[in-house]
Order: structure tokens, then sequence, then C-alpha cells
């Protein structure tokens, strides 16, 4: 079932994970998508990814779309939530179990680390290592733990699998999936589902156009391509953002323990935000005139609009 509007050219999203409050990098990322949506005439919506539940906590969600309305960032549409689409990966799922794409897989990460250990090569990626493929052909008598996706370029083979792709900020990409990422986890061990599943199926069934966000997440891209592909959902235009960095030059994150938003001045959050995305002073004393500003603001420096390349 697809929610697309026919006639919607442009559907923009923020996709917060609700793990804490809002910090000013969010807020970045989710001002750069609203205004790119209100540039092109868009409709932008506001997805709750509470799938990681146990990182969720009670009232994060709440919170952060309490900080969103401060800084009058409202969605044209009631906001989803993951926690209610598990019928949806589900489904999913089961299209790529039965069409052979995804497959069981019974190692734990010791396995994992022992495998690739005696392969005398160590292939680490963000702190997780690049799966070596062991269940690929198989249990062996293992149990079920977790469900991949092949990141190879056919369903019962071995050869390799380059996505190429394009970003309107950092121009053309590309990453061979199979040897950088390797085969990715759809279904974890933890019985939750991989943000890289919830996601792909909800920008498909919300009919996102286009992805606005931070650069953190450009390099999760080809894994949602491929996923796009394989369940034959259209492929959204990416915009990825410049990252917020904190004192110390790291990316700001809840992790790191960037502070939640100062809402104090909630017209001085937005000006900041707009600042880190190279917005000029704009002359305005509230927050509607400001955002109509900004977006106008935008729209020029994104050439009237008229920058869009066609979807795919
Ligand atoms: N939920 C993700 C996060 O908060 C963002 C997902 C996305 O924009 O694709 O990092």
């Amino acid at each position: 079932m697809r929610r697309l509007d026919a006639r919607a050219l442009y559907v923009g999203r923020f996709a917060p994970s609700p793990t804490g409050p809002l910090h000013e990098g969010s807020l970045v990322a989710a001002l750069a998508s609203w205004l790119d949506a209100r540039a092109h005439g868009g409709r932008w919506l506001i997805r709750i990814e509470d799938v990681d539940r146990p990182r969720c906590p009670a009232g994060a969600d709440a919170m952060v779309l309490s900080q969103l309305a401060r800084v009058r960032l409202l969605p044209d549409e009631p906001p989803v939530w993951q926690s209610k689409r598990e019928a949806a990966y589900r489904a999913a799922l089961d299209r790529l179990q039965a069409s052979g794409w995804a497959y069981p897989c019974g190692c734990s990460r010791k396995d994992i680390a022992e495998a690739i250990a005696s392969r005398g090569r160590q292939r680490e990626r963000h702190g997780e290592l690049v799966y070596p493929g062991t269940c690929r052909h198989g249990l062996n008598g293992k149990p079920a733990r977790a469900w991949r996706l092949r990141s190879t370029s056919t369903a019962d083979g071995e050869g390799a699998l380059r996505i190429a792709w394009r970003d309107r900020r950092l121009g053309e990409q590309s990453q061979d999936l199979t040897d950088e990422v390797g085969d990715f986890v759809l279904l974890r061990a933890d019985g939750l589902w991989a943000y890289q599943l919830a996601v792909v199926v909800d920008d498909g069934w919300q009919g996102v156009t286009d992805v606005v966000r931070g650069e953190d997440l450009a390099d999760n891209t080809p894994r949602q391509i491929r996923l796009q592909e394989m369940l034959g959902l259209p492929r959204p235009r990416y915009l990825h953002t410049p990252l917020v960095l904190g004192g110390n030059g790291e990316k700001l994150s809840k992790q790191n323990g960037a502070r939640a938003l100062d809402l104090g001045d909630p017209l001085a959050a937005l000006r900041r935000a707009g600042a880190r995305l190279g917005l000029p002073a704009l002359e305005a004393r509230t927050m509607p005139e400001w955002l109509a500003s900004a977006a106008a603001a935008w729209s020029v420096r994104q050439g009237g609009g008229r920058d869009l390349p066609p979807l795919a």
C-alpha cells in the first residue's frame, strides 16, 4: 500500500530516532529538510524512528515533537511511528526471503570475528565487522539468529556489486557494497528491525521523493538503494547536509554527550541552525518571518527550485 499522492512532486521528511531530545545538529538536519521541501513547494513529514526500542526512553518522542513545534517545524501530516509499522517490515522481509535475497544467519559476533581472523583479514566498518558470508549457503546446523540481505550481484552467486549514486551536495558517489559493507542485517538477533529495512520500507510507503539528512548517514545510502531495488521501490533524490562538529572536532551526537537544544530563544536557535547551513543573516522579527525568508534564501541557493534532477 502506497500513500503517495500522484500529484506530489516533492515529499520530504525528517526522521529522528528518539534516543533523547534533539540537539543542535539534529535541528540543522530538520531545518534543512523543511527548507528544501518548502523551497520546492513540497510536503514535509515527520517519522519517529523508534525501531531500536531499548535505546528510546519513554517520552523522548513527545519531547522531540514538542521541540520541533517550538521552532514551528510542523509536519503536513500527522507523524508516523516506526514501532507501529512492524507488519510492513515483516511483509518486506517475507518478500526478500521468498526471492532468495534474504537468508538466515546463525553467527554470533564471536563467530564472525573468528571466521574473519581465520582468513587473516580483519575488516571493520564503523566498529562493525564486515560479515564474511559464513551462512550465505546454509546455517550448517546452527539456529537462525538474524536475517541478512545478500550484497552480491546475484542471489545465488558471489559477484561483486558496486552501487553508484549522486548526492545533490556531495556529487557522484559510489560504494563497493560486497567488499566494503558485506551482507547486512535486516532483522537483528535481538528480534529488532534494522534501520536500513525500516527506513526504505517507510520512505517508499510515504512516497518520499527527497531524503535530506546529515552527512553521517551518507554511507548508508548504497544499502538503502539496494533494498529499494530489491523491493521494487523508487529511488529518492539525496542531499546530505554538513555535520555540526562539537568543540572536540567530533560530530555532535547524543552518544558523545551533545547537550539538548537550547530553546529558551527559539528564533535564535533557528538563526544558529541557518548559519550552520550557510544561510545569510536574515531580517526577521518572528519565527514565521524568519522561516519564510530562509525558505526563499534556500530556494535562490538551489537555483529557484530548478536544481532537482529527475527521479531515477
Ligand atoms: N533515524 C535516523 C537518525 O536519527 C535518520 C534516518 C534518516 O534520515 O534516514 O539518525
